[in-house]
């Protein structure tokens, strides 16, 4: 069994895979995101590609080999089935979860997952809107536009939140912009770099750019 040290790894190398198509992943951008110092990282991008879940360049950078993708899907889908149950089932607040999962994903037993899977009736998405991988490995790839650039006048409804932050959730909870949301832009002002919407019970809310950059749309 992979340690929780391995598992981190081959999570964040995931995520950063999937935010920069087909091009290796330079591990200083790992160690960051991980809050590790970047000198220990050149000796897990080794050891990770001797335990054949990376493939390694030295001063490029790492990408998954089908078997460290696997892995790394799997503690995916530990971690996004750990927070919906959190959620659902024993009432945290969505902001508070994700630190409470990065730990009980290292931990939980498959056959406890998967009672967690039936009871929450096979979810796809977690309570930021990410989807969940299956069982078998398999994510739901396709990408969402981002808020910042949505046309004037669309209907939309709020499909992720990138930003797991606790007070941009509250933010995001507060204001009524979580997941399933429905929303329509009404003004996108270039000039103070902000963005006016109306959200479907009625209310008008204008939010800064960088907010909008984190709440994904469809
Ligand atoms: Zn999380």
């Amino acid at each position: 069994m992979a340690t929780s040290t391995v598992e981190n790894y081959v999570k964040q190398i995931l995520l950063e895979q999937q935010r920069s198509e087909g091009t290796p992943v330079p591990m200083g951008k790992v160690a960051t995101a991980l809050g590790v110092v970047p000198g220990t990282t050149t000796t897990m991008a080794k050891s990770l590609a001797d335990s054949g879940l990376v493939n390694y360049a030295p001063r490029v950078g790492v990408r998954l080999t089908d078997e460290g993708e696997k892995l790394a899907l799997h503690v995916l889908r530990r971690h996004r089935l750990i927070e919906l149950f959190l959620v659902k089932v024993l009432g945290l607040d969505w902001s508070e979860i994700h630190e409470e999962a990065e730990k009980m994903e290292h931990v939980i037993s498959e056959a406890v997952l998967k009672r967690i899977d039936a009871l929450l009736g096979y979810p796809t998405v977690d309570p930021h809107g990410d989807p969940i991988p299956t069982a078998k490995g398999k994510i739901d790839a396709r990408s969402l536009e981002n808020l910042s650039g949505s046309p004037v006048g669309k209907s939309l409804r709020i499909a992720r939140i990138t930003d797991q932050a606790p007070e941009f959730l509250q933010f995001i909870e507060n204001n009524g912009l979580q997941p399933g949301a429905e929303i329509r832009v009404l003004e996108q002002n270039r000039i103070a770099d902000t963005l006016t919407i109306k959200l479907g019970k009625g209310v008008n809310l204008t939010i800064g750019a960088s907010a909008a950059k984190k709440i994904l749309v469809e």
